[in-house]
């Protein structure tokens, strides 16, 4: 980087002879960085180079001076990957790296375009986006204008409806009427018709009107158009492979000016068709832009050669695919390891402990990333990085406990626990929709301070006067019984049991199960994941007290933290070790995506698994549990498919006991090794786990939310004390104790053990 009073920057002498930053490029690289002219596409596997592709060609255009700085349109996916965008340009061209503007996610860029000309579609140029929460009230007032029922049909569900149609480049006037029928009984095109019309009166735009406006601009104006393509002699693009269709048509549009588009992208790695992204639009390349260049890059520069070969061997299995051979001069490195885990406590100690043991050696924090396929199962790993003082970062939403689901859940129980919590009363005393305005609130307020009592005091006192009225007041006073019923129950309940109780009769669990959103669904799991985590308290303070603790601990940012991510946040990034958890049939592939999209659901599942394991640089380490914990319940899980489908010659097995604690059992941690792979499930090990669990574990699944779980009908043991029991790996002993489903055996030879009921048989 220059510093501020040095002379500007000639571009040109960048371009000097053999410019050092060609050089370091391959010569299928260099062939894409020195085609400037017309169309190209370079369809490549991961780490082959793309993105270095992409900045080293925008720094070369600039270089050679075939565009100034304003003349090039780059556009990628995440903010995250934008920044990343400008700082590798930024290396290669120093500061003027600034003066490139239109660098920038559809989003920005499309924001950015519209302001200029806003008033072509009718908004003006300082019009306001809206976020969800704003953009679910206006939905609301439209459905309530339309005399509809909004719990019947809900904001949430023509929300995602009007953004899938965004998404498909449809205005009101194109939506296919068929298309309608689902909301509303064909009122869907009416809604959204007066939606638009709502947002142009308030001068909004909604996150899918920043490009479908642009459509339509570009669309109707051929003026506009022609001034863009003026402007834009080169447009850039990453990440292909996820554009959605109004995207694409934005691109084409824009791209017909100069012809000069060039898109990178690897159809293996397409992991957004929930949202609409389509991955025929890089398939179908050549075929929109006659004449394209299309370039493979089959070197692979990030992974070891094992960890490629397994991501390969595994994305094979996918039919819909163009296939193509990725090859590493990194030879050797470490093969992928797999290690099959107890349950969800023992997946994040050994990940815990893998990460201390990289970080003794020196190594940094940053350099490794969990990859889970849901966010609830950040929460396990959080608690454990938390109580060793680990340095984490969560990317793409809050942690755990910062999240809106597990913040109103806690504050139910925080209200349960003492009625004079006015912070939590009011988070929830509307939450779901009761009826209880802000009026109300505020009235409440003024009582509470007047009379210097708590909220639920005041509330208490005016539901008995007529100083409220209508339903508001019937609803208050049915909330108060709610809570004062549920602080009865909770002198005799179990706390985890009765915050299962609290979300539902309180109708915050139906809220979200109603809720049509994209979030919905996760956000369920969250708080089941909730629960199950409360279970590993005494009480409800003692978890309470654990809640505050952890949201009050003083992050260190140092920047070396560990990054804890979904696979979809992780596009396009790297790291020297990654840890792949969950990798269990219905967690990952994930239930639901098999659910809703069958066999192309799969695919797209098995393309996220590749997706993760080649973001590692020179290890990974994929884990699946034997056990998870639902609603208390311990059930039975299988691995995940995809373990089966790594080859066995790239791989590395061994199972963690887990549970038992190796050190106390005496048996290392590695005492069980078995190899599931390729097996059918048959190997020698896992035969035994089946026969020890005592049930086929091919067996139709029962489905359980995004868990297919295996599951007992009962936790209750059916091993009592004194009873003489097998183990398959301590041998004989006898019961001693029995909590639920956990026993405490005295074994002849191993001495006492803790192991969990089905894993023994009566002997
Ligand atoms: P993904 O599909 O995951 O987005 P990609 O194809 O975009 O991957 P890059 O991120 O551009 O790949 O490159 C992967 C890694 O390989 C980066 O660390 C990059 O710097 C390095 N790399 C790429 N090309 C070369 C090269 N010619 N010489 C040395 N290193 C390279
Ligand atoms: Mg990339």
């Amino acid at each position: 980087m220059m510093t501020a009073d040095a002379p500007a920057p000639k571009i040109s002498d960048l371009a000097r002879p053999a410019a050092p930053y060609l050089a370091g490029l391959n010569p299928e690289q260099r062939e894409a960085v020195e085609t400037l002219d017309g169309p190209l596409l370079v369809l490549a596997g991961a780490g082959t180079g793309k993105t270095r592709v992409l900045t080293t060609r925008l720094a070369h255009i600039l270089a050679t001076g075939k565009a100034r700085p304003w003349e090039i349109l780059a556009v990628t996916f995440t903010n995250k990957a934008a920044r990343e965008m400008k700082d590798r340009v930024g290396k290669i061209i120093g500061e003027a790296v600034e003066g490139v503007p239109w660098l920038g996610t559809f989003h920005s860029i499309g924001a950015q375009i519209l302001r200029r000309r806003a008033e072509l579609v009718g908004l003006t140029s300082n019009f306001t986006i809206l976020d969800t929460d704003d953009q679910l009230r206006l939905f609301k007032q439209v459905i309530q204008a339309e005399g509809l029922d909004d719990k019947r049909w809900t904001p949430r569900h023509l929300a995602s409806l009007v953004d899938g149609w965004k998404n498909r480049g449809l205005t009101p006037s194109k939506v296919p009427a068929d298309d309608a029928w689902s909301f509303a009984e064909g009122k869907g095109i009416k809604l959204y018709t007066t939606y638009q019309s709502r947002l142009a009166t308030l001068n909004a735009a909604d996150f899918g009107d920043l490009l479908l406006l642009n459509l339509k601009l570009l669309q109707e104006h051929p003026d506009v158009l022609a001034e863009f393509h003026r402007k834009f002699r080169y447009v850039l693009v990453d990440e292909y492979q996820d554009t959605n269709t109004a995207q694409y048509l934005w691109l084409r549009l824009l791209a017909r000016g100069t012809g000069n588009l060039c898109c990178v992208g690897d159809d293996d790695q397409s992991i957004y068709g929930w949202r609409g992204a389509e991955v025929d639009n890089i398939l179908r390349f050549d075929k929109d832009f006659p004449g394209a260049k299309v370039v493979r890059l089959e070197r692979n520069y990030r992974s070891g050669e094992h960890i490629l070969a397994a991501a390969s061997g595994l994305i094979a299995a996918n039919k819909g695919r163009l296939g193509k051979t990725l090859w590493t001069e990194t030879p050797g490195g470490e093969k992928v390891q797999v290690r099959g885990v107890w349950d969800a406590e023992a997946e994040a100690r050994l990940v815990s402990e893998e990460i201390e043991s990289w970080a003794s050696k020196g190594r940094r924090h940053d350099d490794i990333a969990v990859l889970v396929r849901a966010a609830w199962q950040m929460r396990a790993f959080e608690d454990r990085f938390i109580r060793l003082g680990l340095p984490y970062k969560v990317v793409g939403g809050p942690r755990f406990f910062e999240r809106q689901e597990i913040r109103d859940a806690h504050a139910y129980l925080r209200l349960v626990r003492s009625a004079d919590d006015d912070l939590a009363f009011e988070r929830i005393v509307n939450v779901p929709k009761r009826g209880i305005g802000d009026t109300t609130v505020q009235r409440l307020q003024q009582a509470a301070r007047s009379a210097g009592v708590s909220l639920a005091k005041a509330a208490a006192a005016m539901v008995q006067t007529d100083e409220l009225r209508g339903p508001g007041r019937t609803s208050l006073r049915q909330f108060l019984a709610d809570v004062e019923r549920w602080r009865d129950q909770a002198a005799t309940m179990r706390h985890d049991q009765l915050a299962e109780v609290v979300l539902d009769e309180s109708g915050y669990t139906d809220m979200w199960a109603a809720d049509k959103s994209p979030q919905a669904a996760g956000r369920l799991d969250n708080l089941k994941e909730l629960v199950r985590s409360m279970g590993e308290f005494d009480t409800l303070e003692a978890y309470l007290e654990h809640v505050a603790l952890v949201a009050d601990i003083d992050r260190v940012e140092t920047g070396d933290e560990v990054w804890l991510m979904t696979l979809h946040a992780a596009k396009g990034l790297e790291f020297p070790l990654v840890f792949l958890p969950g990798w269990e049939e219905s967690v990952f592939p994930s239930q639901r995506s098999l659910d809703e999209n069958g066999a192309a659901g799969l695919e797209e599942e098995r393309r996220l698994a590749y997706v993760g394991l080649t973001r590692a640089e020179e290890r990974a380490v994929v884990l699946f549990a034997a056990n998870r914990q639902i609603y208390g319940r311990w059930q039975s899980v299988i691995p995940s498919r995809f373990v089966d489908e790594l080859p066995a010659e790239h791989v590395e097995a061994a199972s963690d006991t887990g549970y038992y604690g190796a050190e106390e059992a005496g048996y290392g941690a590695v005492a069980e090794p078995f190899n599931p792979f390729n097996s059918g499930y048959d190997s020698p090990g896992w035969k035994r786990m089946k026969a020890a669990q005592g049930r086929a574990l091919s067996a139709p699944p029962l489905i359980d939310g995004d868990a297919k779980l295996i599951a007992k009908d009962d936790d209750s043991s059916g091993v009592a004390v004194g009873q003489r029991v097998f183990h398959i790996k301590f041998g004989y002993g006898r019961v001693a104790v029995v909590e639920g489903n956990k026993l405490t055996v005295d074994f002849e030879k191993a001495g006492r053990k803790k192991v969990i009921d089905s894993f023994v048989d009566p002997a």
